[in-house]
């Protein structure tokens, strides 16, 4: 049985052909990155826009590095939610002519369930276990339970640590300085905060009043923006221009990051085991998403698990960022266990807004 899967939630347009032992047999990706960094941001017509130019060439890259005929396939997995709604549309109505033209199973995929169980594509990871999803759309944290089972333990309140470090990079102008050309946000940071001390500014970790797990990253922007405006005032230059302390702010502001999402996953793991939710034997947390390629921030989570007992497994950068990987794996795991596969292509729709899994309160003093 071979999968066919096809991402466009975001601002990757992404195809692959896997077999059902997980192996790659082809894939392509094209990212919109360096169109929107250069535009300050997503433009969510013009990432349409993207996709639709790119899809054809994806999908058919992908196909042909594999060898695999469309005929050959056992089914098409497609991103439906959640997402921006102009990108999923280009994804969806490709998939659609395409499985009508070769008359394929559908399998309509939700873009963080792919995200949680392309650790099982690298490697033998048994449910339940722990999983932290950290990207520039997302922050959840939910205990996998099975590959369509989900249980939500905490989310973010207001925006995602991706974007909250890529509006940092912005507001700092890392575009413009030497050492970041071609980065994203994220990247731009973590590099410039090697080079930086992390404790010339103190910013603080929200929430800590609050038992739950959810997060929240506005407030450090908020305290990052403020300690950047100070610093201009007395510098005595023009917003756009470099900082001095540039590294100074970079490190503290990925370490307020890094800190606020380890308290959360520790809460996380206490309620997981104060419940008996995850196995005496090997607990595991999964991390992934685009923020999780972060080694400052996975550092930092290491000391969580180190001192909680579990092991902390992280899929190599390539497959923490959106990918047609993790679809085609998700597609394949439904199929093995005969979940998923539309009966009728005409009722599916996309749907930008969608919770992965149950949510349940997770507050404990
Ligand atoms: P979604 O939440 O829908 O998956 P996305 O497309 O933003 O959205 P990814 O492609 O997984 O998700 O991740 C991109 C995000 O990850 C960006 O916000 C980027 O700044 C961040 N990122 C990438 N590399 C790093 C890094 N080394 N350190 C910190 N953040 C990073
Ligand atoms: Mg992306
Ligand atoms: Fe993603």
């Amino acid at each position: 049985r071979l999968v066919l899967g096809i991402e466009t939630s975001c601002d990757e347009t992404g195809a692959a052909v896997l077999d059902e032992t997980g192996t790659i047999l082809g894939e392509s990706l094209h990212s919109q990155k360096e169109v929107h960094l250069k535009a300050g941001g997503i433009i969510p017509p013009v990432a349409q826009r993207l996709h639709e130019e790119n899809i054809n060439r994806v999908v058919q890259e992908a196909l042909d590095r594999s060898g695999v005929a469309p005929r050959e396939l056992g089914a098409v997995a497609t991103t439906v939610k959640p997402g921006l709604a102009l990108s999923l549309g280009v994804g969806l109505r490709f998939s659609l002519s395409f499985v009508r033209r070769h008359e394929k199973p559908f399998i309509p995929i939700h873009h963080m369930e792919a995200h949680a169980l392309t650790v099982r594509m690298l490697r033998q990871v048994d449910f339940p276990f722990l999983v932290l999803l950290v990207s520039g759309g997302h922050s959840l944290l939910a205990l996998a339970r099975g590959i369509d089972d989900f249980l939500l333990l905490g989310q973010t309140l207001d925006e995602a640590p991706g974007d909250t470090l890529d509006k940092v990079a912005r507001r700092l102008s890392l575009v413009n300085h030497p050492e970041c050309r071609g980065l994203g946000g994220g990247q731009a940071i973590e590099l410039l905060a090697k080079g930086g001390d992390r404790l010339r500014f103190q910013f603080k970790s929200p929430m800590g009043q609050h038992y739950d797990c959810n997060f929240s990253f506005a407030g450090i922007r908020n305290q990052v923006t403020m300690a950047i405006n100070k610093t201009e005032k007395q510098e005595g230059i023009e917003p756009g221009q470099l900082l001095s302390c540039v590294q100074d702010i970079a490190a503290a502001a990925q370490h307020t990051v890094a800190s606020h999402i380890a308290k959360r996953t520790h809460r996380a793991i206490l309620f997981c085991k104060a419940r008996d939710l995850l196995p005496q034997n090997n607990p595991i947390l999964v991390v992934s998403g685009g923020v999780a390629s972060n080694d400052y921030i996975r550092d930092t989570l290491r000391i969580v698990t180190d001192a909680t007992g579990l092991q902390l497994l992280c899929p190599p950068a390539k497959f923490c960022t959106d990918n047609g990987v993790m679809i085609a794996w998700n597609g394949l795991e439904r199929l093995k266990e005969g979940k998923g596969v539309v009966s009728h292509t005409q009722e599916v729709a996309y749907e930008p807004r969608a919770r992965l899994g149950r949510d349940i309160s997770t507050e404990v003093r």
